[in-house]
């Protein structure tokens, strides 16, 4: 099909719920993508923080085509190997005690809930609230848009459920504030993704953990953008010293193959019991063979010390640009390969003239621009990006 037609085709039987770039992608190799037409881009946005491998990695697809040769799904009343060797990996990379296998972020974010309020009502009958943080992002299921403290998500979907209630992200005072008796469970991403890149104070998540241990409440971290790597180590806790009682995972768990996870301490897990949750195709034979060949690429490749190296690398340049154009850029923030520049202007013109030049990147909050490359980049492709950038704001 021709490119007009393929989008035609789309905007004509899509549901219109997304504002899509006027660009229609082939095919990829590596960081680079490439459209209808041939044209070549550079992907720093890797299809929001999911292809952590970038695309086309010659392991993860013979992974994927070796399984689905053997057995693309099953259902979870019998045993696969490759679900056995994925939740022995999460695990033990999470050091925490059990797994359960979902499809996407929201529904692994909704596991999560439910496990922490069946846990929570064994305390006390009334535990049930969730407590979430201003300009946080969990998802769009019911339940998760509700802890989504943003209205746009909201609006037009009400009566929402109860039981759930918001604070200013980094606002350990206002936290403590919040809680009550009824509190179950406080779900944080430790740095706020669609929201704008927002950054932690050092101190904050290990006092949210010390408050969680104090008042018998779960602290749920959803890690769906920060694991995985993305920030330089497995999932970003490691770098605030804490572990959470439940934990998050999606985008990047797959390296593009849909699939979520919910991973608890066994105190916690131990309250769910047969029958208690379950899915169709979580845990699906298809989506475990992906998600094992990311984590061995991960480590075989060294991509966490290669996040972190060319994310130390990518900041730098960005706080060069920062430093050339300061009207323009007023804070560079991030850690790892999740990446943010703060803009004085909405950012949507400089992503689309990025896209013209051949490089993808991505603007969130309105005013942040979002870098969340592959974990498998080189300085080069890092250097690429910055020089487009540089142009870009030159223009301005
Ligand atoms: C993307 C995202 C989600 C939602 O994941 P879906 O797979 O789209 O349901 C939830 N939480 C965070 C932090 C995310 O970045």
């Amino acid at each position: 099909m021709k490119t007009q037609e393929i989008i035609q085709t789309v905007d004509d039987n899509y549901m219109p719920v997304f504002a899509r770039y006027g660009i229609v992608l082939s095919h990829g190799e590596g960081p680079y993508v490439y459209d209808n037409d041939g044209k070549k881009y550079l992907d720093f946005l890797a299809g929001i923080a999911v292809n952590v491998l970038g695309h086309g990695h010659p392991a993860l697809v013979a992974a994927i085509s070796q399984q689905a040769g053997k057995l693309i799904h099953c259902s979870n009343l019998y045993y696969t190997e490759v679900q056995a060797k994925l939740v022995e990996s999460l695990a033990k990379v999470s050091g925490m005690g059990k797994v359960f296998m979902a499809n996407s972020g929201a529904e692994a974010n909704e596991g999560a809930i439910k496990l922490a309020r069946k846990y929570a009502k064994k305390i006390n009958p009334n535990k049930i609230e969730i407590i979430s943080a201003q300009h946080c992002f969990h998802g769009r299921t019911l339940a998760t848009l509700t802890a989504t403290a943003q209205p746009k998500y909201q609006k037009g979907y009400e009566p929402l459920p109860g039981g759930f209630s918001y604070v200013p992200f980094n606002d350990i005072e206002a936290l403590k504030g919040a809680i009550t008796e009824k509190t179950c469970a406080i779900l944080l991403e430790p740095i706020q993704g669609e929201g704008g890149i927002n950054m932690p104070d050092e101190t904050y998540l290990k006092q949210v953990r010390q408050l969680c241990d104090e008042k018998e409440i779960l602290l749920i971290l959803d890690e769906i953008q920060t694991g995985m790597g993305r920030t330089g180590t497995m999932f970003a806790y490691e770098q605030y010293g804490i572990v959470p009682d439940i934990v998050t995972l999606a985008k990047g768990l797959g390296g593009g193959v849909p699939i979520g996870a919910f991973i608890a301490s066994d105190k916690v897990a131990s309250v769910f019991t047969s029958g208690d949750h379950g899915s169709t195709f979580g845990g699906n034979p298809l989506a475990c063979a992906a998600a094992n060949a990311v984590l061995l690429a991960i480590e075989e490749e060294g991509l966490l010390a290669n996040a972190k190296e060319l994310g130390n690398y990518f900041e730098k340049g960005l706080l060069v640009l920062q430093a050339k154009y300061p009207k323009l850029i007023t804070q560079v923030r991030g850690k790892g390969l999740m990446l943010g520049a703060q803009l004085t202007l909405p950012g949507r013109d400089i992503v689309n003239t990025c896209l013209t030049k051949g490089v993808i990147i991505n603007c969130t909050a309105g005013d942040v621009l979002r870098f969340v490359p592959p974990l498998n980049i080189e300085r080069a492709h890092v250097d690429e990006v910055l020089a487009v950038l540089d142009a870009v704001l030159a223009e301005l």
